[in-house]
Parts: C-alpha cells; structure tokens; sequence
C-alpha cells in the first residue's frame, strides 16, 4: 500500500512534556498507544527525531516499527540499519574531553552535563534563576578555545546548551537524508517539533509537506498546535480518517 503520510515526530515537548531531569521524560501508556497503532498503519511512515542519544530515545519511545533519528540527525536507525554520521563518529574523543572540562568547571547546583557519545547537552532547567548566567559564563569559557579551532559547534534549545561536531548537519539535514532514501513512495511529510533546533527541518520541509510548531514560540512553521494533548488528539484523528 501507497504511504499517504510520512510522520516525523519530535519527543520531548512534543510526544511527552518537557520535564525538569531529562532521564525523567516518559511515555504514559495511552500516549505510547496512539504511537503504536500509527505505526502500524500501512498508510503511514513513522520516524521520532530527537536531540537525545539514540539508545536512550529507543528506550523510552519503545517502538518497533518506527524509524528512529538521535542526535539531533546524527544516529539515524532505520529498519535494521544504523547509520552514525562519519565526522560525528570521529568527534567521539573529543566530546569526552569537553565532556570532562564542563564537569570539572561547572559546579553549580542543579545543572545537568549529559554525554550523548556525539554530542553534549547541558542542561540547566533546575538552576536558580540568579544562576544562569553564571552557567553561560563557564560554557562559554570552556568551549571557546574548541570554537576558535573550529572543532565544535554550539546551539542552544529550551534551557540547554548543546556542543555538536563542527560540521554542517541538524534535523532539517538528517531529515532530507531520510526522505531521499526511505519515501520512495513521495509520502506528504509532516514534521511536528516544538523546539529551536526543529526550526531547521522546518525550513527543508515547507515547501513539501505539513509544518506544525507546538506552542507559542516565533516559528517558520505553517501551522501550530497549542499543546501536546493537541498533538495526540491530532494524531488521534489521524488514525480515523486518515489525513492531517
Ligand atoms: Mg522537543
């Protein structure tokens, strides 16, 4: 059967609320049953894009049957392929070391320094408010010298700072990538994020499919949803007459 959709969804924020300790982030049961009955649809692909490590979002997505895009675009795994960006899998070393600086240097209450293998995230949605600035301070401190020597890239999020690989790759790239190879079909796609960094498959996809930005935040989406109980009851409708 011809795929009339091909659903790219982000999780947190998206599929489940942003919560304060990222290990924290869970599929309720009813949720992850909508999810589960999509991807079995034959009209349907489904792929979740997330800034998490891709183990860490199979874990708590636990879905088969679904495409899975880690990293920010970084792990892509679908069917039975995995696929690590290559300058990604060389910048290993080196996020273990700024890894390490960050945790020697950060020692503020509260903030969280996650190593996601390809990337880092530090978080720092617990601080006190009088804190974050201070948080900025040392991360910029610490990641400069690897900015100069173009060995890194900074980006930001909702209460996160991230280091990538220098190099030209985010989820509007991983997402083209996908498309090129896995919607032979020409499946509408539709991307549903809630955060800065899905700005960039925003922009990809704008003149090919369905856009949609949860919440209030300036967007380059074409349409908004105000919640993730809007998303799900989107989703919902999906599953009964199949369209968006
Ligand atoms: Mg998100």
């Amino acid at each position: 059967m011809m795929k009339k959709y091909f659903l790219l969804l982000d999780f947190d924020g998206t599929l489940t609320p942003i919560v304060s300790r990222p290990r924290l982030a869970k599929l309720s049961a009813g949720r992850k049953n909508v999810l589960t009955k999509l991807a079995k649809r034959k009209d349907l692909a489904v792929a979740i894009v997330s800034g998490r490590e891709l183990d860490d979002l199979k874990r708590r997505v636990g879905l088969k049957d679904v495409i899975y895009i880690g990293n920010h675009g970084f792990q892509i795994e679908a069917g039975n392929r995995l696929v690590v960006h290559p300058i990604a899998r060389k910048s290993q070393k080196l996020m273990e070391r700024v890894y390490k600086e960050l945790k020697a240097a950060m020692n503020i209450a509260g903030v969280i320094i996650e190593n996601k293998k390809y990337t880092l995230s530090v978080h720092y949605r617990r601080v006190k408010p009088g804190e974050t600035g201070r948080v900025k301070r040392i991360f910029q401190k610490v990641t400069r010298p690897y900015l100069a020597n173009k060995k890194i890239k900074v980006t930001g999020g909702k209460k996160v700072f991230e280091v990538r690989p220098n190099v030209v790759w985010d989820k509007g790239k991983a997402v083209a990538w996908l498309l090129e190879r896995y919607n032979k079909g020409n499946a509408i796609p539709v991307y549903i994020g809630d955060d800065t960094t899905d700005e960039d498959a925003f922009r990809y996809l704008n003149d090919k499919g369905e856009t949609i930005l949860v919440g209030r935040k300036k967007t380059l989406a074409r349409r908004r949803l105000a919640s993730i109980e809007a998303v799900y009851k989107l989703l919902k409708e999906l599953l009964i007459d199949g369209r968006i």
